[in-house]
């Protein structure tokens, strides 16, 4: 009877934890350098975020119709599809997605096409930590 009950306990306390992860802001974070995307992260999770990843643009494409995020921070320069046609494609699939492209410097014509396309931000890298919070802010209201 004890037992059930801790196990009781553990349940609730998880299912408490999935349902305060479910209300946050969720951010879809692409790039092909794992510490970008690691960084990235990180602030973003301290900041009272949740994130999902994606490390070209075909899988932010695929990630942004599997976890519907509210904001996504999108590289340029990727294998397989790049930010650019990820872009698109997203904006084409809702257009109302909220994309901020992290960018290159010298990407200065990409990211003319970029806010063509849709790109509500963009920030270039190597990023400050609070550049970054500020334009994510500026998107997605953290809670
Ligand atoms: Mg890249």
């Amino acid at each position: 009877m004890r037992e059930a009950k801790a196990k009781y306990d553990v349940f609730g306390v998880f299912a408490g934890h999935l349902e305060r992860v479910r209300d946050l802001p969720k951010v879809l974070v692409v790039d092909d350098a794992m510490f970008m995307r690691t960084k990235a992260s990180r602030l973003l999770t301290e900041e009272g975020y949740s994130v999902v990843e994606g490390s070209n643009g075909a899988e932010a494409v695929e990630r942004y119709k599997s976890e519907k995020p509210d904001l996504v921070l999108m590289d340029i320069t990727m294998p397989v599809q790049d930010g650019i046609e990820a872009l698109k494609e997203i904006k084409a699939y809702d257009s109302d997605a909220k994309v901020i492209m992290v960018t290159a410097l010298g990407q200065r014509s990409m990211v003319l096409e970029a806010i063509r396309a849709g790109a509500r931000d963009f920030v270039v890298k190597p990023f400050q930590p609070d550049k970054l919070m500020e334009a994510v802010k500026k998107q997605c209201p953290s809670p």
